[in-house]
């Protein structure tokens, strides 16, 4: 009895590999189940069979089914290793056609790889959502007809996938591009710095566990409020928070060195990593000195 049949022309290699590893188990002592492969010029066919008795008809459905459910999850995983990725790149050819190919390429590379960050701005409950569907769609399909050409199914009935890829694509666009303001805007600082008489060697930064921070300068000096003072008096604004006073007063004495003590207490990681753009290796970290064990008076109340 045949239960499924999966004709390809492009994924017959990945196709039969994937069938290989996977053969052994979905075959059950009992049934004599038998995975035929059968070339018709461009086209590969696989034909999945099993013998069916009298006696063990409803065991052999039973398995019919199983066959069915192991060949989506077959092609469920091409999807997710790679298909979903060519369809990206067509997306990106399409849409993105007055581009040179070497930036095409980068783009795509680049979304590839913020795929598979953790960190991704993907909301996983939708991604969740998508894939049952389409797993879902899969068996569906299969079930019904008992045969699927994979690049039909591709074309025709993957359209909610599709439409989620694009989705992706924009998210990582709009993230790209406050990126590149951001790196448009760390390259303006870093050569308004470089114009900058240096007003100081070293800043020191001290952060508490309340979220507040101690400015002090080379001298030894807390200049924490002179710094919020001046802030106040530069930008007229009165609402402000302590990473926004760092970075005004770095900028405003352009030092050629900054220390921060117990760094584990910033809680702004952006204003880290703009420190860590803007001074390479002059941002140092302490975490043992004397300023680092004792705490500096009359810092809590402030703000
Ligand atoms: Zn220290």
């Amino acid at each position: 009895m045949n239960v499924a049949v999966i004709s390809t022309c492009l994924y017959a290699e990945e196709l039969e590999d994937k069938i290989n590893k996977k053969w052994k188990q979905i075959t059950f002592p009992i049934f004599i189940s038998t995975c035929k492969t059968k070339k018709q010029g461009q086209m590969t066919c696989f034909y999945y069979e099993i013998k069916d008795t009298l006696f063990l008809r409803f065991y052999s459905r039973f398995l019919g089914k199983k066959i069915r459910l192991r060949i989506c999850t077959l092609i469920f995983n091409m999807i997710q290793e790679n298909i979903q990725y060519e369809l990206l790149r067509e997306m990106i050819d399409k849409e993105y056609s007055t581009l040179p190919i070497i930036e095409r390429n980068h783009f795509f590379e680049s979304i590839k790889q913020w795929l598979a960050l953790p960190s991704a701005g993907i909301d996983r409950e939708q991604e969740k959502k998508v894939k049952n569907i389409l797993f879902s769609e899969l068996l569906d399909f299969l079930e019904e007809n008992k045969k699927i050409h994979l690049e039909g199914f591709i074309q025709f009935r993957m359209q909610q996938y599709k439409t989620y890829l694009r989705q992706l694509m924009e998210v990582y666009l709009q993230q790209w591009q406050v990126q590149q303001e951001y790196n448009h805007f760390i390259e303006l600082l870093q050569m308004f710095l470089s114009t900058q008489p240096s007003q100081m060697e070293i800043l020191h930064v001290v952060a508490h566990k309340d979220g507040t921070l101690t400015i002090v300068d080379d001298n030894g000096k807390d200049i924490t409020d002179w710094s919020i003072q001046e802030f106040i008096k530069e930008l007229d604004i009165q609402e402000w928070s302590y990473e926004d006073i760092l970075m005004s007063a770095v900028i405003q004495l352009a030092p050629t060195k900054v220390i921060i003590h117990k760094h584990e207490y910033i809680k702004n990681q952006k204003v880290m990593n703009t420190l860590k753009r803007l001074f390479s290796a002059n941002l140092n970290f302490c975490s043992q000195c004397s300023r680092c064990t004792e705490e500096f008076s009359g810092y809590k109340n402030r703000g």
